[in-house]
């Protein structure tokens, strides 16, 4: 569902990816690791459209959108950097992606309502975040990144605020609301365990370099370069 051709993106001397080619099948959960600077959120960017390719191409559902705006993309996401809008009630909060789109203010209504009750939060639209716990202020952003029901979504350390426990309990959530919607999430995260327990397959980034993708279990037990032992065997 989702394709990276060839793809690099330079910020003057600085390589942040280098051709990198991936592809992402359709429902698949990716997990993109790596050591910070190693390229994981310019790779998110370029592919939800805030930052352009200095080469290659981007595919989404088999459609080049490597030259569309970021709001005709078809992408959810869910960027820890990108929170809430303080001012603005949850409900508004999750109505924005959908007002993007021109969707009338009945239809708006109506969708908020059923994306509140997936991730469990009925009857707190007329809440403004900041009366929220940080677990359901992380739910209303996954509301938001779903409501207009994107094939893909892309989530950047969705979690990294969390204490542990809920971080497992939020986790479990994902998971669920992946398969119910049969999505293909892009899973950016620190945690090389959140990793290996979440995804399909993990894609391990050096220095913008793609160095090998695969299984958690493949992986594990035959990385393919001594980076990879290092860097997966590094947990806790
Ligand atoms: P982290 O795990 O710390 O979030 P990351 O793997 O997501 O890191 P990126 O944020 O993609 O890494 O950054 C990759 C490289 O590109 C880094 O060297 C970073 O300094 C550089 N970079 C990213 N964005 C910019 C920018 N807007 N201008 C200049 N350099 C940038």
């Amino acid at each position: 569902a989702v394709s990276f051709q060839h793809v690099s993106r330079r910020f003057g001397s600085v390589t942040a990816v280098d051709d990198v080619t991936i592809d992402v099948a359709p429902g698949e959960f990716l997990s993109l690791v790596g050591p910070s600077g190693s390229g994981k959120t310019t790779l998110l960017m370029m592919l939800a459209g805030f930052e352009q390719p200095s080469a290659g191409r981007l595919a989404v559902s088999g459609r080049d959108v490597t030259d569309l705006a970021p709001n005709h993309r078809n992408i959810g996401m869910v960027f820890q950097k990108y929170a809430l809008f303080p001012h603005r009630t949850v409900a508004d909060n999750i109505a924005f992606p959908l007002r993007m789109r021109g969707i009338g203010r009945s239809e708006r209504e109506q969708r908020v309502a059923e994306v509140l009750a997936m991730v469990k939060l009925d009857g707190y639209g007329q809440r403004m975040p900041a009366q929220l716990s940080g677990g359901q202020q992380q739910r209303v952003a996954l509301a938001r990144a779903i409501v207009f029901e994107p094939p893909v979504i892309l989530m950047d350390e969705p979690l990294g605020a969390l204490d542990k426990k809920l971080r497992q309990h939020m986790q479990i959530e994902i998971k669920e609301l992946q398969a119910r919607l049969k999505a293909t999430v892009i899973y950016v995260t620190h945690d090389q365990e959140e990793a290996l327990t979440m995804s399909d397959r993990v894609a391990i980034l050096d220095h913008g370099k793609l160095v090998q993708s695969g299984g958690p279990r493949e992986l594990y037990e035959a990385p393919a370069t001594a980076f990879v032992a290092d860097f997966l065997g590094d947990m806790n």
